[in-house]
């Protein structure tokens, strides 16, 4: 079994059906990009797939273990197991504007690690935050940052909690373009570690560069699915190819 393997994912609010049979498989180390025009259910994907919205029907599992198996949900105690292995990046970096960015990544952690020390706690943060080129600003508010630097903390603070699997959406579109590429090439660094990624985006050159595969979904589904070779060079669906058309006259 693959190491995230999602089945027949569905989703729907009301009558409106968001998720039609979602099926994927992820390895470990794979970074997978996924595209479509927006309302196409990329973001409803991650958040079921992080448990932040209740899944209508399908399989998820990950690492072997089911979070969702034919549309029954595991216990509320494996769920968590399962979720506390993601990390996941939103397009407004989410960070918590009262508190510094170091406190932005201890707070989180320590909730999770009650036994964690100050000193080892702080000693992680430093290395997180310097990872992300972020250790100077360690003390500041997150409204003294430009939108780039508060992204990069953002996926700092995902990162204290040694996610096995990162979930980004969208990171850089709520960006001016000259900050796109410092949180690009932070999510690049992650790729070279082997980080295992989903990357929703709409930067086609980072997914043509980064991504291991590329998903394009359109009105709820996946139609088409390749390496970045194939679906930027040769995309086989007329709907990937009329997206990508798109993007190249805009
Ligand atoms: P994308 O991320 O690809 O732009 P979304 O997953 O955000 O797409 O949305 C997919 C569809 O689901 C859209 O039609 C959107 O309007 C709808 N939708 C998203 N969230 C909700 C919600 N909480 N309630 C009702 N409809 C929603
Ligand atoms: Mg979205």
């Amino acid at each position: 079994m693959s190491f995230i393997s999602v089945r027949n994912l569905k989703k729907s609010y009301g009558k409106l059906k968001v998720l039609r049979d979602i099926s994927f498989d992820v390895e470990k180390g794979d970074v997978i990009a996924v595209i479509g025009s927006s309302g196409s259910g990329k973001s409803t994907m991650l958040r079921c797939l992080i448990d932040l919205e209740h899944i209508g029907g399908g399989s998820v599992s990950v690492d072997g273990e089911y979070l969702i198996e034919d549309g029954k949900y595991s216990s509320k105690e494996k769920t968590k197991e399962i979720t506390s292995k993601m990390g996941m990046v939103f397009q407004n970096f989410n960070l918590f504007p009262h508190l510094t960015v170091r406190k932005n990544l201890e707070m989180p952690y320590g909730l999770m690690n009650k036994q964690a020390s100050a000193v080892d706690t702080a000693a992680l943060c430093d290395t997180m935050l310097k990872k992300v080129g972020m250790l100077e600003k360690a003390d500041v508010l997150p409204a003294k940052l430009s939108g780039g630097q508060q992204q990069r903390v953002a996926i700092a603070r995902a990162m204290m909690l040694s996610p096995e699997i990162m979930l980004f959406d969208e990171p850089t579109s709520a960006l001016d373009p000259e900050l796109t590429g410092e949180v690009l090439s932070v999510i690049k660094q992650l790729a070279k570690e082997k980080m295992t990624m989903i990357v929703v985006t709409h930067e086609m050159a980072f997914a043509r560069d980064v991504a291991t595969r590329v998903l394009f979904m359109d009105d709820g589904a996946i139609l088409e699915e390749g390496t970045p070779e194939e679906i930027f060079t040769s995309p086989q669906n007329q709907r990937t190819k009329e997206f990508l058309n798109n993007f190249i006259a805009s």
